[in-house]
């Protein structure tokens, strides 16, 4: 491991003090999943509870809300009137934003969707949101036609776009993207004013203020999908419990990095999935801390 790599995850990760309770180790609300996608909010879900948040709370279309019941019991859920395509409607805008204010942070996007509905009310609360923010997969995809709402939040906000994502968001090819990946990201930093982590392979986090890291963990073996929840999940985690946007992103992305190759030695990197990363999580806390 770097040095800069374990100095980064100290930053990040915090001792649990003797006299912890749920109240006082962080709340993240996730507003993830849709009806064909319930495994990206259980993925995001798991992640972030296995990184140690206080309290986890899931808003999801009410269709889907049995199954992510069942895969997580720990988290609170909030089942949401949805779209006739099982899609989170609208109409919960307001209740959405009434529930951020009571968390320490907000995760959303993850297998979210994408429709005119879900873009209104994706854009509603991430411009009006007031707790920092990790907006990824279809959050992002959602507000690719105005990119410029990132300029105007009112909260600290981390984006998670793959090279797809980011592409979309600047009106170019993922493969321009990637042949400059790290101006890319860098410069999408300062003029959006939002910490980026331009995911795949050398994942690059880049702050508004110029700072950058380069993450040198992880491995083939993470190409699936399902993966990219599971990082939202850390990121939001690390987040909620007070970890600066950047120290939060760049610590969250060698952890997921860590647990990839973890997960690679023991299962490897064909066989293994994004859920036994989530099942890494711990041996990793207990090597790094
Ligand atoms: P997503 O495309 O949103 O599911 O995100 C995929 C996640 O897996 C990102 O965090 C990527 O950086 C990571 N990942 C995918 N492929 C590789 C690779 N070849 N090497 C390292 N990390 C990877
Ligand atoms: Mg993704």
């Amino acid at each position: 491991m770097k040095e800069t790599d374990r100095l980064l995850f100290n930053k990040a990760v915090f001792n649990r003090p003797d006299d912890s309770n749920k109240g006082t180790l962080g709340s993240l609300l996730c507003i993830c999943g849709s009806y064909g996608m319930a495994g990206a909010a259980i993925m995001a879900g798991k992640a972030a509870l296995r990184c140690g948040i206080g309290l986890l709370k899931i808003a999801v279309p009410k269709s889907i809300y049995p199954v992510c019941a069942t895969n997580i019991l720990e988290s609170v859920y909030y089942p949401l009137e949805e779209t006739s395509n099982g899609v989170i409607s609208s109409k919960n805008t307001d209740f959405l934003l009434e529930m951020c204010e009571k968390s320490s942070a907000v995760l959303i996007g993850c297998g979210l969707s994408v429709c005119d509905d879900t873009k209104n009310l994706v854009q509603s609360v991430i411009t009006n949101c007031e707790k920092p923010l990790v907006i990824d997969a279809d959050a992002l995809n959602c507000i690719c036609n105005k990119p410029e709402i990132l300029k105007n939040l009112k909260a600290p906000a981390i984006i998670t776009p793959h090279p797809g994502e980011m592409a979309r968001l600047l009106h170019s090819t993922p493969k321009t993207v990637n042949s400059n990946r790290e101006n890319t990201a860098i410069d999408f930093a300062k003029k959006f004013g939002v910490v980026t982590v331009l995911k795949g392979a050398g994942t690059i986090i880049a702050s508004p203020d110029g700072e950058v890291y380069i993450n040198h963990t992880g491995n083939s073996g993470m190409a699936t999908g399902g993966s990219g929840d599971v990082l939202s999940g850390i990121i939001g985690s690390l987040l909620a419990q007070g970890a600066s946007p950047i120290n939060a992103a760049a610590a969250g992305v060698f952890l997921h990095g860590t647990i990839g190759d973890l997960a690679a030695e023991k299962l490897g990197k064909i066989s293994m999935l994004p859920t036994d990363m989530i099942d890494m999580i711990p041996t990793a806390y207990l090597k790094l801390m």
